[in-house]
């Protein structure tokens, strides 16, 4: 039956992925000094013996250029500026008494705020050597005004902060993807796309010939069994691999296509693949009772005639 090609993969799952990106943050010499003070529950901004700019948290190089600055300690009090709600906090401005700039940190506790009132440091029960030792901003109990003081004593800077940048990604189908999968779904077949130029057929299928850069044409039925192209013989544990090493890594081109997939090849025995296994023998697909629209419909492939 005829279907736009719109309408294919809409039912499918969504491919949900996540890259995790773990990196380390070096946040210098000053804002270092910044953090590790934090645990002894002092502020430290930083002085410029050029312009006298006092700025929060500390900087190694003043706005003004100079990097001739001395750290100094700040009060623990100051005044709202500007605050903006998320739905996790409410993230505020707060200018601390002696600074010439707004310390960007969260406001914590239930308050009617307004701009222009005072706040208070609010510190985490326990330090872990982050700039949430400083849990935020609370409603000040009573004015106390304090004046930078050269600062004594001052920690090890804290000079790298291990961290992670998480991203989960929802993969559209579109409709090539989507009918590919559609197909492998309801009726167990592979279909791939074929150029209208080199008369390849692409598996998987795509809207452009990558070889003529010409629109692909018609669709094309393809064998769920081929011929072994390569392999490799997985030893080694890393990231996201999905199942216990060692096992058989193949490229198979399926009868019909013109493109090489690749996919796992189980039932050989490991230790003598690299004597028995060989490009050209005969593969199947082994199909997974319950299929959800995805290469991984296919469990595995084996040898079509079993390894002697
Ligand atoms: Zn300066
Ligand atoms: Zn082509």
């Amino acid at each position: 039956m005829y279907q736009s090609p719109a309408t294919y993969g809409l039912d499918l799952e969504p491919l949900k992925s996540t890259i995790s990106l773990p990196y380390q943050l070096t946040p210098g010499r000053a804002t270092g000094t910044f953090l590790a003070e934090l645990a002894k529950r002092r502020i430290v901004a930083s002085r410029c013996r050029a312009c006298a700019r006092v700025e929060v948290p500390a900087q190694d190089v003043c706005s003004c250029g100079s990097d001739e600055l001395d750290h100094v300690e700040l009060g623990h009090q100051g005044e709202l500026r500007g605050f903006t709600r998320t739905p996790d906090f409410t993230l505020a401005r707060v200018r601390l008494d002696g600074a010439d700039c707004d310390l960007l940190h969260r406001l914590s506790g239930a308050a009617d705020w307004q701009v222009g009132m005072r706040v208070q440091a609010a510190w985490a029960a326990e330090a872990k050597g982050s700039v949430l030792d400083l849990a935020g901003f609370e409603l000040a109990t009573k004015t106390t005004i304090t004046k930078p003081t050269p600062l004594t004593e001052a920690a090890e800077p804290i000079l790298s902060i291990p961290t992670s940048l998480t991203l989960h990604f929802r993969h559209a189908h579109g409709p090539y993807y989507g009918r590919l999968f559609d197909e492998m779904k309801t009726a167990g077949r592979i279909l791939g796309i074929r150029c209208t130029k080199c008369h390849s057929v692409l598996l998987p299928p795509r809207e452009l010939c990558d070889v003529c850069y010409v629109k692909t044409g018609t669709w094309a039925d393809i064998a769920d069994h081929g011929v072994l192209q390569a392999f490799s013989i997985i030893h080694l544990k890393f990231v996201g691999q999905t199942r216990e090493p060692p096992y058989v890594y193949a490229e198979i081109m399926l009868d019909g296509a013109t493109t090489k997939i690749i996919h796992i090849l189980e039932g050989v025995d490991i230790a003598a693949a690299p004597r028995n296994l060989k490009p050209g023998m005969r593969v199947k697909a082994v199909w997974k009772a319950e299929r959800k629209g995805s290469l991984g419909d296919i469990s595995h492939f084996e040898l079509e005639a079993p390894q002697g």
